[in-house]
């Protein structure tokens, strides 16, 4: 049988579904258990070429919503509710900040211009009457709010003001019921598993053995283009404008996709008709002895699955930010030996100059989100860092033109947070 896209979704039943993957979960097989899901279901969401609104909408259903119900064994939002409620109350805000959200600082109390707020903490803080500054995260950063050493005066909103209570030392994993933590640590290895393979995933047109789909695969390509720092915008543009043969406003849009997010489809078809692109782009931006732009023709069921894997990402974050709980067995785990002595965070890190712009900022915005705001994990992470310091810029410096962005920013941004320093 062979694979034909679009692909339509097979009947589906969250209730069957649940009880297989906790059976399988049970064994010790959870990863076989969801691959076998999402080999169909990664296809049916991101393979189809849906307008990103209905491609969410169906990621919820028939992806996301089942894992958070297999997590809680019941309702997600009351459960995770009741999780958040047994936080230790924590006076460091951490927020973590997406493309395009604002930030503000403080003319008058910043202890250099990288200490920020978020908009929460910056509404109920004593700088909003003081002498401010707004401007717009382009993604990675967090909110300083807390943090005694950023600031010269009224480090804390009301928020995280009110919540002076002593911290204990109780580890947060204890107060997770204990099935719950079964589950969640099956969940959460099994999904880093998978965002590790498909993000350092180099194939162009086959995937993974536990998710390839059976039969002979439709003649259905992409043709991708990644961002590098040779070019300038307008060679890029008048570039695609001959090669995909489409309009001006088309070409400034793929070319500010590739610049944002590192790579763009350019162009979807039949093998051939995505090779006749890339030989012109090749050929266009390559005359007078310059490298040319950096294509592929990938199929699109390795794009599709990568997309997928770069949902998850997101989703990692989301959950672990529920509760101090999940947030700390997500570190422990991440940061634990999985294959070769290596856990799947060392690997993440060590790929960081493999990947593309977009997945390289979601992963940083991951690991932070994990570390910052948990010094157990702070010190987990920087014991791995110290480790592969030396591979890790050797890699970053052989690499030379297009990598604006790398582990190191991710490590100063990491690194400055002054308390990790005596480690
Ligand atoms: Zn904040
Ligand atoms: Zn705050
Ligand atoms: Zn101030």
């Amino acid at each position: 049988m062979a694979l034909k896209l679009p692909l339509q979704a097979p009947e589906f039943c969250q209730n069957t579904l649940l009880k297989e993957w906790n059976l399988q979960c049970r064994s010790g097989n959870l990863l076989s258990a969801l691959q076998k899901h999402w080999k169909t279901f990664a296809l049916v969401v991101f393979a189809n070429n849906y307008e990103s609104s209905k491609e969410d909408r169906l990621a919820e259903k028939f992806l996301l919503r089942p894992m958070e119900h297999f997590l809680c064994n019941g309702d997600p939002e009351t459960i995770l509710k009741s999780l958040k409620e047994k936080d230790q109350p924590s006076q460091l805000c951490g927020k973590v900040f997406k493309n395009g959200e604002p930030t503000y600082s403080c003319r008058d109390c910043a202890n250099d211009n990288t200490c920020v707020l978020c908009i929460d903490c910056f509404q109920k803080s004593a700088h909003k009457k003081h002498r401010y500054k707004m401007s717009t995260s382009g993604g990675g950063g967090y909110c300083d709010c807390g943090d005694v050493e950023a600031w010269k005066s009224d480090p804390y909103c009301e928020i995280h003001d009110a919540k002076t209570k002593p911290m204990s030392d109780q580890n947060p994993i204890e107060v997770l019921p204990e099935d719950l933590t079964d589950r969640a640590s099956a969940l959460f290895m099994a999904t880093l598993h998978y965002v590790v393979q498909m993000l350092t995933w180099e194939q162009c047109d086959c995937l993974p053995s536990e998710i390839q789909p059976e039969g002979e695969l439709d003649d259905s390509y992409i043709t991708m283009l990644f961002n590098d720092e040779l070019h300038t915008y307008e060679q890029v543009i008048n570039t695609l404008q001959r090669a995909v043969e489409c309009t001006q406003e088309e070409a400034v849009e793929h070319a500010t996709i590739v610049d944002r997010e590192g790579r763009s489809s350019v162009r979807d078809g039949t093998f051939s008709y995505c090779e006749k692109a890339r030989h012109i782009i090749e050929h266009s931006t390559s005359r007078h002895g310059s490298k040319p732009l950096k294509v592929q023709i990938m199929h699109t069921i390795v794009v599709a699955h990568q997309k997928f894997a770069l949902k998850l990402v997101t989703w990692l974050q989301d959950i672990i930010g529920k509760s101090d709980g999940l947030r700390r067995l997500f570190c422990t785990l991440s940061t634990q030996p999985y294959e070769n002595g290596e856990s799947l965070i060392e690997k993440l890190i060590l790929s960081d100059t493999q990947m593309w712009k977009n997945a390289r900022m979601l992963v940083h915005q991951m690991m932070m989100s994990g570390v910052l705001m948990d010094q157990e994990c702070k010190k987990q992470f920087s014991i791995i860092f110290t480790k592969h310091y030396e591979a890790i810029t050797r890699e970053f410096v052989s690499d030379d033109h297009n990598r604006p962005v790398s582990i190191t920013s991710l490590s100063v941004q990491i690194f400055t947070v002054p308390s990790v320093v005596g480690y």
